[in-house]
């Protein structure tokens, strides 16, 4: 077979001789890759399901181990691809098991160095969340925002999102420890760490639209990741004309954040407010499709001290929601070197959350994570590219 693979990534992947690796490919993708190694047409589906098995339901890192597929095509696959993660940078544990990892992706052919990506994992007795990156970078400039310090290099590709899922599970041991398809024994999902992924690290999710939605769609895939809807989150921070076709195409849970009940703040604070102010986002919100009661949209609200957090601020919020099938996310802000905010204090938070719980909004405030690995809401930031204060100033004034 001497055809060059034609998956996608590997035409604007540097022209550098390594191999493009199918961790994290969509089912087409994987469908074109193995065209391109010479399998026959008819044969495509039956090969598809078979490395889609071993890929994401067992997390195969070597062609090797396929049992059930020849020797052969192992060979001729190994001799074109890799089942390769990002590379990691480095791995950091905080004191409350929180993990964070700096990911180096592969360059792409214009990238004077390969882009940076942070993921962090946050184990809960009940529950383990993943917080994944969408971008490299950010287009906004959300003043409370580390990662909005940050200049965008580029969109993440839905593999290079999807991978992030799976170089965690490496980590954290979360792949059934399997030898072959019957022997092996698969993890019921009780038993798996990771059962919640949320759009919340670097990036602004609804700005890489096509890719963070195929990617979502391989996360969720009953066959392979096999993570549910329900608990893969998307956060926004309010770009309007896409949350009716995200909830339409995509359909996962929604996340919105909000900071502020006025137009004047927010601006400041989430400057595309300029563009699409709160009561149009609102109003996408109401006609999120699938929203009711048992789903909710969760609106994050950043604890800013003296800025955001005054009691009629608390009502206001209450007020501005009400009729909207809801939960409120208090974040206490995660400071980063040289922010010009401060969390607000303890005591405002509690008195804050009082007004939110006495409206019916059950334990509003999330508990602050990996805060002394910079691995909190807010704090993710890599050195791919660093904004000055004055293009900070430009952004801000063109969203
Ligand atoms: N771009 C998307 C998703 C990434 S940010 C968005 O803005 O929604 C995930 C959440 O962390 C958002 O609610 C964001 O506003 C919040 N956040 C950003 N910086 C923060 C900080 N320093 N402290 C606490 N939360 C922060
Ligand atoms: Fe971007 Fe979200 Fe940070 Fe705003 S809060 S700068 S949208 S990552």
């Amino acid at each position: 077979m001497t055809a060059a693979p034609l998956v996608k990534i590997d035409a604007e992947t540097s022209t550098s001789a390594a191999k493009t690796s199918l961790a994290g490919l969509t089912r087409d993708g994987l469908k074109t890759a193995l065209a391109a190694a010479g399998v026959p047409d008819k044969q495509l589906n039956m090969r598809v399901a078979q490395l889609w098995s071993w890929i994401y339901v067992r997390g195969l890192t070597s062609f090797d181990d396929m049992t059930d597929v020849s020797k052969d095509l192992r060979n001729r696959l190994g001799a074109l691809y890799t089942l390769d993660r990002p590379e990691i940078v480095s791995e950091q544990v905080s004191i409350d098991g929180t993990r964070k990892w700096l990911l180096r992706l592969a360059k792409r052919g214009h990238e004077a160095r390969p882009p940076e990506i942070e993921t962090v994992y946050i184990p809960e007795s009940d529950r383990g969340t993943l917080c994944i990156s969408s971008q490299v970078g950010c287009t906004l400039t959300c003043s409370f925002c580390h990662t909005g310090t940050q200049r965008l290099v580029r969109n993440l590709e839905a593999e290079e999102i999807v991978a992030q899922i799976m170089l965690a599970r490496d980590r954290i041991g979360d792949w059934p420890g399997a030898k072959g398809p019957d022997d092996g024994r698969l993890l019921p999902s009780s038993e798996r760490k990771i059962t919640n992924v949320v759009l919340m690290g670097m990036g602004e999710p609804l700005y890489n639209f096509d890719n963070v939605k195929a990617a979502m769609g391989v996360a969720a895939d009953g066959d392979g990741l096999a993570l549910s809807k329900r608990r893969i989150t998307l956060s926004t921070s309010g770009v309007v004309p896409e949350i009716p076709r995200w909830g339409e195409e995509a359909d996962t849970m929604l996340a919105i954040s909000l900071h502020a009940t006025n137009d004047a703040l927010r601006d400041e604070l989430v400057p595309i407010n300029r563009k699409y102010p709160i009561a149009e986002l609102m109003e996408a919100c109401r006609n999120y499709p699938g929203l009711s009661n048992a789903r909710r949209i969760t609106f994050e609200y950043v604890m800013l001290k003296g800025v955001n957090d005054s009691l009629a601020e608390a009502r206001a919020l209450v007020k501005l929601l009400s009729g909207i099938p809801a939960k409120i996310n208090l974040i206490p802000f995660n400071p980063w070197p040289n922010t010009r905010y401060e969390c607000s204090d303890w005591e405002t938070i509690e008195r804050f959350a009082e007004v939110v719980n006495k409206a019916g909004y059950a334990s509003p405030v999330r508990t602050p994570r990996g805060r002394d690995i910079l691995a909190a809401c807010g704090q993710l930031r890599s050195e791919s590219a660093r904004l000055s204060a004055s293009e900070r100033r430009a952004g801000a004034e063109k969203a």
